[in-house]
């Protein structure tokens, strides 16, 4: 059977060198050729035997999932369309600022947690994406983008910044996840800090204790509303894990975590949840949790019956957060000139109303912008 080194992290790598009689130095080396240097053909792997090359030839392959669109904002943001087979495809988006560029990758082809304002949980759940997948965007991005080709430093990288903000929910396909994620911190492979890796998810308790004891990075944590009876709407998954929950699956998160604070993410939906009495409300529920919030205008796409909040309610919901202490930022909406905008759909590639399903798949959309 043919192996994809993709789907492999820094250990399976070294299980796979030593069920073949290889040395663990061995499977460093090919981590080094695969990850950090972004090479597919073990020809060019001049550092290893020749045998052992012509045995890698014949047993494994390097095979990210195929960029098959790819395209430039007015204001650099640039988004790739990935496919991964049967129809299916997922997004990644990149976002360069001054002092950094940060990549948003996908883990899942759709969610099955259905939040009421996201496009992709109104699209259904598809199937989780493979280690290679996730990985793969990251690969294919470093390539694209040339950071392959210049031979990066430490210090001057093209992508500085990865956060799991793209379609799915990173902690429902948690063990992919965390693979990928070891990928991405490993010295051989990504190199990146933890802090400079952020997993974004709508609140899913015992995975969110996983990570943090399996591979803990920064945490963004989808919020959206101060009181269950809102959230219940919003995030149904909240019905399953309440507030009191998520909050405290947050206190014990900072226990290890990176940074010392958990990123609130906030859509601010016209109407519904954007009042200065539930920016009151919000600050009193979070009081004993070390945050920062990111309030995220809504992006409508086809279909949705929400408004993005005028841009005055959304300066006056932050005023109050930040009056009280807390640190508010508030994401800019980037690339929309190409549908990159957090949240927006991207477009469609296949429609399979012909293949009876009676719907049309359309692409998923990438939630571009960076968790401060
Ligand atoms: N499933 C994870 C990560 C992907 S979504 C999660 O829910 O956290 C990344 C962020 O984009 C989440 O905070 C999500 O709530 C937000 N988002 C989804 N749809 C949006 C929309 N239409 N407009 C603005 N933000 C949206
Ligand atoms: Fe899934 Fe996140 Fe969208 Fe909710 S907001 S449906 S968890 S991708």
């Amino acid at each position: 059977m043919t192996v994809n080194l993709l789907d492999l992290d820094a250990a399976s790598l070294s299980a796979f060198f030593a069920g073949h009689g290889e040395k663990p130095f061995r499977a460093r080396q090919v981590l080094r050729w695969v990850h950090r240097f972004g090479q597919g053909d073990f020809d060019a792997m001049t550092d290893l035997a020749r045998s052992l090359r012509e045995k890698l030839k014949d047993m494994a392959v390097v095979l990210p999932p195929a960029i098959v669109a790819d395209s430039l904002a007015g204001d650099g943001t640039r988004k790739f369309l990935f496919d991964v087979g049967a129809g299916n495809a997922v997004e990644s988006v990149f976002i360069p600022e001054d002092d950094r560029g940060t990549l948003c990758i996908s883990t899942q082809a759709g969610c099955a947690l259905d939040c009421s304002f996201c496009s992709t949980g109104k699209q259904g759940f598809n199937r989780n994406l493979t280690v290679a997948e996730i990985i793969g965007q990251l690969w294919q991005a470093r390539h694209a983008l040339g950071a392959y080709r210049h031979g990066e430093t430490q210090g001057e990288r093209v992508i500085s910044n990865v956060v799991l903000m793209g379609m799915g929910e990173p902690l429902a396909n948690l063990d992919h996840t965390v693979l990928a994620l070891r990928l991405m911190l490993d010295d051989d492979a990504y190199g990146l800090s933890r802090r400079r890796v952020t997993v974004s998810t709508s609140g899913l308790v015992p995975a969110m204790d996983r990570l943090r004891d399996e591979c803990p990075v920064a945490l963004a944590v989808s919020l959206h509303a101060p009181n269950d009876r809102l959230r219940d709407e919003l995030v149904p998954i909240n019905r399953k894990y309440p507030l009191p929950l998520l909050l405290a699956a947050c206190r014990r998160y900072l226990e290890k975590a990176p940074r010392d604070f958990v990123t609130f993410e906030y859509v601010m939906l016209d109407g519904v949840n954007d009042s200065d009495g539930q920016a009151e409300e919000l600050l009193a529920l979070t009081r004993d949790v070390p945050c920062k919030f990111n309030l995220i205008p809504f992006n409508p796409f086809p279909g949705s019956s929400y408004r993005r909040s005028p841009a005055p309610r959304i300066r006056r919901f932050a005023e109050i957060l930040m009056a009280a202490g807390v640190v508010t930022t508030t994401r800019k909406t980037r690339g929309d000139d190409i549908d990159a905008a957090c949240g927006q759909l991207a477009g469609q590639i296949l429609d399979r109303t012909k293949r009876g399903t009676g719907r049309t798949f359309a692409l998923q959309m990438a939630r571009h912008e960076v968790a401060r």
